[in-house]
């Protein structure tokens, strides 16, 4: 089998490796560093430069240098895009694109000018081709994300052969020596613009991950934008940044910083001091915003704190005491601090590089998918086909019916997240599937989702009465932003009462809706045939079932619908009999 690398493509930082003789081993460039930044600037003539080099331009030539394109992967233009020195651009609602000056880029385009720079790297430091990739994306990627990363990679000449989810790598890296142990972990993956945590299973080999959780708005960045709006020095917003940055790494070893700006304007020498209480007073708040995440990922994994048997930090952010700190006390125990938080990622890819082209044996990796996919049904419910959580490949499907007679297709609505009601999830497609016309509750629709090694969907819908079946891609990009993820996972947890209360009441409408012709009818047929008392107290719970739903809250009316199917027990019976005796008039006439 042909050699797999390994890349890590960060939002600030990028890494390639390959399996050398059984061990992982990062690649250097021709400097000799194994990070490269992942920075591309645009110069009036010529080729991009990718890298350290193109770094360096980002304060001379901020329009023409592009930083932090991870960001924009498979995003649409018209959300808030945050603040970065170059432009981006493109009509609301359709993909975002970079814009420097004399181009027009797609994000996918830069990053692969980055995959590009990795994979010749490579091909110089080990003498031959590399054409074959695992590359990594934040646990959280939806799936947007996940096929722009795939595309980026094809671009750059590489066939990508895996997508993983970054701290799952991390936990390759970690486990790659302990394959004969049983053990819970938790990797925990403060980097710069993203936090992830998974809590995984290693026994034999192989790793089954448990559960994930995360926010892809909250890292570094956050506690390097604190500082600076915190800074009063009167230097451009780039040199705030710049200082805020240094002080921030120079502080995870000493107490306190004076930076000196020498060639500051004006006559006055500034100098930028910063106490390491200071930071953690600014950081504190950033840093709690992980705490729920990771209460929620274990809950998902039905684990105490005490049951870990390590907590494996990775991601830079996560030398800073403060957090460390914050880890012991969340955990009850000292963080594992034996990975290097910025290469363990990419070790990881590297492995499962390994595993993909025969070079390394008795590992096997059993991802999970971080959302609930599935799609809107009757009354504007979300109707979840794979849950979060689930080992990935997986397949699923559902039987669906028309809600209506006559009706000739289905809406399916493909949706991703967390919440009860589907406005509330992210829409990722829509498409139509026609049947055979058919009286209400007999179409019978199968809609089935796959979610492949990538965490990549595919979804299928068939009719089966005439086999008519429509395979769709939902990989175009989705109107989310980090901002809409964040609020998503918020959102699931503080609205989590009331959306099942909307759930209820949606449901208990429907059953009303039901209900309420079917008992009108039967009074009509045969209502003369009860009792005066039976029949006005089937009267007034009819009513209080019509006030329910006018009212709009669901206890009442599921309380309202139960207690007139009590009342009509009667007029069932009453229904049944007619009948059976109808069924059984022609037999004995
Ligand atoms: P990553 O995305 O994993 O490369 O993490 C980058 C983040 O880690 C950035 O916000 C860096 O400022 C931060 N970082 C890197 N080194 C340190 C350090 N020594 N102390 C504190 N933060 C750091």
């Amino acid at each position: 089998m042909s050699l797999v690398v390994g890349i890590d493509l960060g939002t600030t930082n990028s890494l390639i490796g390959a399996m050398d003789a059984g061990f992982p081993v990062l690649i250097a460039d021709d400097q000799g560093e194994r990070l490269t930044p992942s920075v591309v600037h645009f110069p009036g003539t010529g080729e991009p430069i990718v890298g350290r080099s193109a770094s360096r331009m980002r304060s001379v030539e901020p329009a023409a240098t592009v930083y932090s394109v991870k960001r924009f992967m498979g995003r649409r233009a018209g959300e808030q895009e945050g603040a970065v020195d170059y432009a981006t651009a493109g009509e609301p609602g359709a993909p975002l694109r970079i814009r420097v000056p004399g181009r027009d880029l797609e994000p996918e385009e830069v990053s692969a000018l980055i995959l590009r720079k990795l994979k010749s790297d490579a091909e110089r430091a080990l003498g031959i081709a590399v054409e074959r990739a695992v590359i990594t994306v934040p646990a959280y990627f939806n799936d947007a994300q996940r096929q722009a990363t795939k595309r980026a990679g094809e671009l750059a000449g590489l066939t990508v052969e895996r997508i993983i989810n970054e701290p799952t790598a991390a936990a390759l890296a970690y486990g790659l020596d302990k394959l004969g142990d049983r053990a819970k972990i938790a990797v925990f993956d403060l980097g710069g613009g993203t936090f992830d945590i998974s809590i995984l299973e290693l026994n034999a080999g192989v790793f089954q991950v448990l559960a994930t959780n995360g926010n892809t708005q909250l890292g570094g960045d956050d506690i390097d934008a604190a500082l600076v709006a915190a800074c009063t020095l009167p230097v451009p917003v780039w040199q705030k940044r710049d200082l805020a940055v240094q002080a921030k790494h120079r502080l995870s070893v000493e107490d306190s910083v004076e930076i000196p700006l020498p060639f500051a304007a004006g006559a006055e020498s500034l100098v930028y001091s910063l106490t390491r209480a200071e930071l953690e007073a600014v950081a504190v708040p950033i840093i709690q915003r992980a705490r729920a995440h990771c209460l929620r990922a274990l809950a998902d994994a039905h684990l105490a704190p005490a049951e870990l048997d390590q907590v494996i930090l990775v991601g830079g952010q996560t030398r800073m005491p403060l957090v460390r700190k914050f880890v012991a006390e969340l955990f009850g125990r000292e963080p594992n601090t034996s990975q290097n938080p910025d290469e363990a990622v990419a070790i990881g890819a590297t492995i499962q590089g390994g595993v993909l082209s025969g070079a390394v044996q008795n590992v096997v990796l059993l991802d999970v998918t971080p959302l609930s996919l599935g799609i809107e049904t009757f009354g504007g419910l979300m109707n979840v086909i794979i849950p979060r959580n689930s080992t990935i490949p997986i397949k699923a499907g559902e039987m669906f019916t028309n809600a209506v007679s006559g009706q000739e297709s289905m809406l399916i609505n493909v949706l991703q997240g967390e919440r009860e009601l589907a406005r509330d999830n992210w829409k990722l497609g829509e498409f139509q599937l026609p049947f055979e016309r058919a009286p209400k509750g007999q179409a019978r629709v199968g809609v089935q989702f796959e979610i492949d090694a990538n965490g990549i969907l595919h979804v299928l819908a068939r009719d089966t009465k005439t086999g008519r079946e429509q395979v769709v891609d939902v990989s175009s990009a989705i109107d989310v932003s980090d901002e809409a993820v964040e609020k998503m996972l918020g959102d699931s947890l503080e609205h989590a009462f009331e959306d099942v209360n909307d759930r209820i009441f949606v449901e208990a409408k429907l059953k009303a809706d039901e209900l309420l012709p079917m008992v009108r009818r039967a009074l009509a047929q045969i209502g003369n045939e009860l009792g005066f008392e039976e029949r006005a107290s089937i009267e007034a719970r009819l009513s209080d079932v019509e006030s329910a739903v006018e009212a709009g809250s669901a206890q009442p009316l599921k309380r309202a619908n139960a207690a007139l199917d009590e009342a009509t027990q009667g007029l069932a019976a009453l229904l049944i009999e007619r009948a059976l005796k109808a069924s059984e008039r022609p037999a004995s006439a």
